[in-house]
């Protein structure tokens, strides 16, 4: 194959369910299932839970008797453990290379081609390995020479156990019984629509489009395309990407877990969603000026509907909470509309800028050299050392009846003191009891 580039993709087997087993070892090779925002539908299922012949995408309430037979483990979306393991995995993942692009919450590409390493199915074990052991966390490498077959070596070794979860799929002798083995639509980059079209061509498996011509690929699925024909073939297109651009906007909104009619109630949520909207925007050391407050009823009940928006300019930009806070209130209370039984209200931030770029003003002080900045310094430390939301304004509420519903949420135990994992032993109780 030409070119001397190597890459692997690093992939967390069923990420949510493996989270839920890192505490729960007893869960190992049980039936386990994580569900949607509000409980809705399974999102994430174990192999275990497969073989019942459960699909992802099920509502809840109608695996209910299966639940009970098999004696199935349901977990509500921990979105905290999920993002918090994640991380330790990616900065595992970090070690091994300068090069890492984090491709989503469990996966991430990196390239390793300025490495000199002599045996790579031992350099991809040690990588399991070390995730493994220091995490908890299952994951399958993918190593292939372009990005696009590093996802399919990565699919190999997911499939088939006696890779050991490591597949370098470089030079392999049995290259075209494996691109025969993929069908066209479970090529990365490679969409539905575009699987059907190719498959009215006769072209099934992606040994066939590696074979197709580069003409006609580019003429029927764009450069886009070709490129991931030349990947099939071995030829490297798509280049890491390693900047994180700052996000241009920033949306927090979460569907409540019941119908909410009373302005108190949406104008908590609205505070809570200025506070999540803001962490972001700090976190990217942005600031915005710029602040949208949507509403909007269930759509799909039938009932009066109503939904409306308001946005407004801050004179100045900023990431202090109070700001966004005041301002999206009065958006709220210029758009509710009593007798209403809302589904959702969502804050969007735009207008965003790097943190240094903010214009001088002549009135205001700017945010980065104010008091402003301070404080919002110590809430992110201290939310950072003692968990999220030990310290929050009280405009968000307390008890948060609207919030979406999560009955079978698991403890935060990596991200909160209080939900730490708790060891027993008789020696320890007695301890503590004395
Ligand atoms: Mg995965």
């Amino acid at each position: 194959m030409p070119g001397k580039e190597r890459y692997a993709l690093v992939d967390c087997n069923q990420f949510y369910v493996s989270c839920e087993r890192v505490f729960r070892p007893q869960l190992w090779n049980k039936p386990v299932g994580v569900l949607s925002n509000n409980d809705g539908c399974l999102v994430a299922l174990s192999p275990e839970m497969k073989a019942l012949g459960i699909k992802r995408g099920v509502p809840a309430f109608k695996i209910n008797d299966l639940v009970k037979k098999h004696d199935i483990q349901l977990f509500s979306s921990n979105y905290g453990l999920y993002g918090d393991l994640s991380a330790r995995v990616m900065q595992i993942l970090s070690e091994f290379t300068p090069e890492l692009e984090i491709y989503s919450i469990d996966e991430a590409f990196l390239r390793l081609d300025s490495l000199k390493i002599s045996d790579w199915q031992e350099y991809g074990r040690k990588m399991r390995g070390m995730i493994m052991k220091w995490v908890g966390l299952p994951v399958s490498v993918g190593l292939g020479p372009t990005k696009t077959l590093a996802k399919i070596a990565n699919r190999v070794a997911k499939k088939f156990p006696g890779y050991q979860g490591v597949f370098d799929i470089t030079d392999h002798p049995k290259l075209e019984a494996i691109l025969q083995w993929i069908q066209v639509e479970d090529i990365w980059g490679v969409g539905y629509r575009y699987a059907q079209k190719l498959n009215s061509y006769g072209i099934k498996t992606a040994w066939d489009l590696s074979k197709a011509d580069y003409k006609w690929v580019q003429q029927q699925m764009t450069i886009v395309g070709l490129r991931t024909v030349k990947e099939l073939n071995g030829i490297s297109c798509l280049d890491m990407e390693l900047d994180m651009v700052p996000k241009k906007q920033i949306i927090s909104s979460r569907s409540f877990g019941h119908p909410v009619s009373e302005l108190n109630e949406l104008l908590e949520a609205v505070a809570d969603y200025c506070q999540v909207a803001t962490l972001k925007l700090r976190q990217q050391h942005s600031l915005a000026s710029s602040i949208m407050v949507y509403l909007t009823t269930n759509r799909f009940r039938d009932e009066p509907q109503y939904a409306n928006y308001a946005g407004f300019k801050l004179a100045t930009p900023s990431a202090y909470v109070p700001d966004f806070i005041k301002t999206a209130s009065d958006l709220l209370r210029s758009i509710y509309r009593p007798g209403y039984k809302f589904k959702k209200v969502g804050v969007m931030l735009s207008n965003i800028i790097a943190e240094g770029q903010a214009p001088l003003d002549f009135f205001d002080r700017v945010y980065i050299d104010d008091e402003r900045k301070i404080v919002m310094d110590c809430l992110d430390k201290v939310n950072k050392v003692w968990g999220p939301g030990t310290l929050a304004y009280a405009a968000a509420g307390i008890n948060k009846g609207w919030q979406m519903k999560r009955q079978l949420l698991s403890p935060s135990y990596t991200s909160n003191w209080w939900q730490l994992l708790r060891v027993n032993s008789d020696r320890t109780t007695k301890r503590l009891n004395d």
